[in-house]
């Protein structure tokens, strides 16, 4: 008797047992959708032995951003190869399409691997090195955009993919007084960029106190530079044959740039007072989490970039801090001669615009500031920031 129960209960575990199993589904990682980016390289039971995609990158970058399903009440392992390639926070991930992202945190992983514990009800999730940003955000954002009358979207050109790379324009209520051209992902990787951008139109159109912009200034804001870079989940830094930051010299091979050159001239009328283009720095470590402004090497715009930082650290009321002692100016840290060989960058090109008298980058981390945890909110909030201080430095500025 004894003997019979014990054998019906092994004969019962192996039947629910082999249940279970044909009910698990396999694991499936991919990277087809816009800013998809990996390589698997091998599946055995739960852990996955992954890397990120590199494609025409000159030596190692570190962007990557993947699918993954058949995840339902597993805990799977995640391996990358030898080199860096998560921020301080980890990796990003959002569960289940919900369209909210989070940092795994600080305990979550080591250089190259984590770990992650899906609930029964996870179908599916996305794992990134960032939060990401493709035309779907910007689709998104527009959409709640109420005062469409002032912001115009149009198309600056068509990619080497034959994608829109988009423009938008803010008009203001005047004849300009001044204009000024923002851009982003001239680095496709770099999305926290756009966070920020988000946050800086947000302003213009919105903030009571921004009003002297709504009045007499004129804005271009170029999204995406990268555009195919963007949606099809390249790093973009250190692109060959070119990257795209170190193509506005004479001989531009991307139809982006010249197009964005060849719009500036017609659109200038010596009006440009301020060209700033949006980036993210390394990964992580030193010098990379905190916000700061890249120094030109022309020693006049080198000072006009410092005030602008004052006018930043002076203005910013969020919670990620900016300190304008932070500012790297031309010939320190990696900011030398031996950084631009390859070509001229925007902020070089904007120094030549007719007329100009800012031209800057500003370095946005991907995951901390300062010890504080980056979101798409006080991103946001910094890009607000960045309003202000434009607003301040076209006011301070003596015309004739
Ligand atoms: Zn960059």
């Amino acid at each position: 008797m004894k003997f019979t129960k014990r054998l019906l209960s092994l004969l019962l575990a192996a039947f629910w047992g082999t249940v279970g199993v044909a009910q698990q589904s396999p694991l499936k990682i991919t990277a087809d959708y816009p800013g998809g980016n990996i390589i698997v390289e091998k599946i055995v039971g739960d852990t996955v032995w992954l890397q990120q995609d590199l494609r025409d990158t000159k030596g190692y970058w570190f962007y990557w951003n993947f699918k993954i399903s058949g995840v339902s009440g597993r805990t799977i392992y995640f391996r990358f190869r030898d080199k860096p390639v998560f921020t301080l926070f980890g990796p990003a991930y959002s569960l289940n399409n919900d369209f909210s992202w989070s940092w795994l945190g600080e305990m979550s992983h080591t250089d190259t691997s984590f770990s992650f514990t899906f609930s029964k009800k996870d179908t599916l999730a996305l794992f990134s090195m960032g939060i990401p940003y493709t035309q779907k955000n910007l689709t998104q954002f527009l959409s709640s955009v109420q005062d469409r009358q002032r912001l115009r979207l149009d198309t600056l050109c068509f990619s080497e993919r034959g994608r829109a790379v988009e423009r938008m324009m803010i008009k203001p209520d005047h004849k300009a007084k001044y204009r000024v051209l923002i851009s982003a992902r001239n680095h496709a990787c770099e999305a926290m960029a756009n966070y920020e951008m988000e946050g800086l139109i947000d302003a213009i159109l919105n903030e009571v106190n921004l009003q002297y912009l709504r009045d007499y200034v004129e804005f271009m804001v170029v999204p995406f530079m990268d555009k195919d870079g963007v949606e099809d989940g390249d790093q973009g830094k250190n692109r060959q044959p070119r990257d795209h930051n170190r193509d506005y010299g004479e001989h531009s091979i991307y139809s982006s740039i010249r197009a964005l050159k060849s719009a500036v001239n017609k659109w200038s009328e010596g009006k440009i007072r301020i060209t700033l283009d949006l980036h993210c720095p390394y990964i992580r470590g030193d010098g990379n989490e905190i916000i700061y402004v890249v120094g030109e090497k022309d020693p006049e715009m080198s000072k006009k970039q410092v005030f602008f930082s004052d006018l930043l650290e002076k203005n910013n009321r969020g919670e990620l801090k900016f300190y304008s002692r932070d500012f790297v100016a031309y010939g320190t840290s990696w900011n030398t001669d031996k950084n631009y060989t390859q070509g001229m960058s925007f902020s070089e090109w904007g120094t030549s615009v007719p007329g100009n008298s800012l031209s800057t980058t500003i370095e946005f981390p991907y995951a901390m500031v300062s010890g504080v945890m980056v979101t798409k909110d006080n991103a946001r909030a910094f890009g607000k920031t960045v309003a202000y201080a434009i607003m301040d430095y076209l006011k301070g500025l003596k015309e004739k």
